[in-house]
């Protein structure tokens, strides 16, 4: 079994069909997917029973493998590393690499992935709470609700670029019939403007 594995790898066949890649690595697209998509849910159920997603085993607490394996993972991984290294070869991929660790393309993934965090980050630190409420405000302008002011928004957490809020105070002290209608029709919405999420609205008169 193996030697038909290096056989296949040698040749630049997908070692688990057969058939000719399509992508770098050693499994062609469709089963790079669908080897991906098994073991996602065999760690998945596995954890859920806490068992070592690796061997079965009991894990300790929230653990995703035995205190062995993931002795024997380390283990492995600082070997491969060194003898990746020493060969020329990424650390992360096993491709040719000669004059960095990580291969260009090891490389460019780690840098869209770092940029897409950065970004998704910057998104949420944006909003402070003042932004918020004039998010708010500008919401019960267009529902036609001007008069409607903010006394106070309580709770707010920001959790991948949604906006959660315990509960929103407003004063409606001056205002009229359509501000209440738009007040009511904040409060039927789970999600008011730009994914701002409001699970009670506190009304003051
Ligand atoms: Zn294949
Ligand atoms: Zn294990
Ligand atoms: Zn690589």
């Amino acid at each position: 079994m193996q030697k038909l594995r290096l056989q296949r790898k040698n040749n630049g066949l997908c070692v688990y069909c057969g058939k000719l890649k399509d992508r770098e690595g050693i499994y062609c697209s469709i089963c790079n997917k669908a080897l991906n998509i098994l073991k996602k849910q065999y760690s998945i159920n596995s954890h859920k029973d806490n068992k070592c997603s690796n061997c079965g085993k009991l894990t300790i607490g929230e653990a995703w493998f035995c205190p062995s394996c993931l002795e024997n993972y380390k283990i492995n991984a600082r070997i491969r590393n060194a003898f990746r290294r020493a060969n020329n070869l990424c650390v992360q991929c096993g491709n040719d690499s000669v004059d960095f660790i990580y291969c260009q393309r090891c490389r460019d993934m780690t840098k869209a992935r770092r940029n897409q965090n950065k970004n998704r980050k910057e998104k949420i630190k944006m909003l402070s709470s003042k932004e918020i409420e004039n998010i708010l405000l500008e919401q019960l302008k267009q529902l036609q609700a001007p008069l409607v002011t903010i006394n106070k928004i309580k709770g707010i957490k920001q959790i991948d670029g949604k906006i959660i809020i315990s509960s929103l105070r407003v004063n409606m002290g001056k205002c009229t019939g359509n501000e209440f209608e738009a007040i009511k029709t904040m409060r039927q919405q789970v999600e008011i403007m730009n994914g701002i999420l409001i699970s009670g609205i506190i009304v003051d008169l």
